[in-house]
């Protein structure tokens, strides 16, 4: 089962979010082995729900804390409270934008996945670790950091260079096949690793050929219906 997540970042409101999953579903329902989820924003969350598609809904970010005076945040322990059952932590605009560190992405991934919600934990080298060659001691410093979170079989990693992202520069498949060898090294398991980085539906499929990429974390390409479903396509 091939997992194709698309991250919509701030796009899409109420309206534009539900014409998105009208023109999906014209193309017909979603191959089985396939496993399709979006990331909407939060105002879209619960109209997304709906689709009707077996889409799965997952929120961008969460706050750990429970309740409080927290003014603008929204608690990972209301999203199961509306079947939102995904969350995604680290991506690098949390950490580079919003300046989130690595106790703080910890506590989400505790929080999250002491409630059963399946977390997508974003990790990835900026160019300047690429090329000091650092990729290696950077995943593992972002991956080791959850120390026995990454036991949790809710818990999937999404390699993303941040260099990646939303560059039209993607990773060869040999950077993301090794880059995924070292993220399951780091947690002693066989975990799922997600690659995302300028993935769209002419070079998705280059990533298939080892097994060793799970699926994708897509942001551009799975902002309109047509793009989304030929990315789902070229999976199936
Ligand atoms: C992302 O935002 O996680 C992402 C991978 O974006 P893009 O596909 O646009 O590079």
């Amino acid at each position: 089962m091939t997992i194709i997540a698309g991250n919509w970042k701030m796009n899409h409101d109420p309206d534009s979010s539900l014409a998105f999953f009208e023109k999906l579903k014209s193309y017909g329902s979603i191959p089985d082995n396939v496993k399709t989820v979006i990331f909407p924003t939060f105002l879209c969350l619960s109209s997304a729900q709906n689709n009707l598609l077996g889409v799965e809904i997952g929120a961008q970010n969460g706050n750990p804390e429970k309740s409080g005076a927290l003014t603008g945040e929204v608690s990972i322990f209301d999203f199961p409270k509306i079947n939102v059952n995904w969350l995604l932590v680290g991506h690098s605009e949390r950490r580079h934008v919003f300046k989130e560190g690595s106790e703080f992405l910890k506590k989400k991934v505790e929080t999250a996945l002491s409630l059963g919600i399946k977390t997508v934990y974003c990790v990835g080298e900026t160019i300047e670790d690429k090329e000091k060659g650092l990729t290696g001691e950077v995943l593992k410093k972002q991956i080791s950091y959850l120390g026995d979170f990454l036991s949790d079989e809710n818990l999937t990693i999404a390699y993303e260079p941040v260099w990646a992202i939303g560059s039209g520069m993607p990773a060869g498949s040999k950077d993301a096949d090794e880059a995924s060898l070292l993220c399951k090294d780091f947690c002693k398991r066989d975990i799922d690793v997600l690659y995302g980085g300028s993935v769209n539906s002419h070079n998705v499929s280059n990533y298939l050929n080892s097994g060793l990429i799970s699926g994708f974390l897509i942001g551009g390409a799975s902002l309109n219906a047509d793009s989304y479903r030929a990315l789902i396509d070229a999976v199936a």
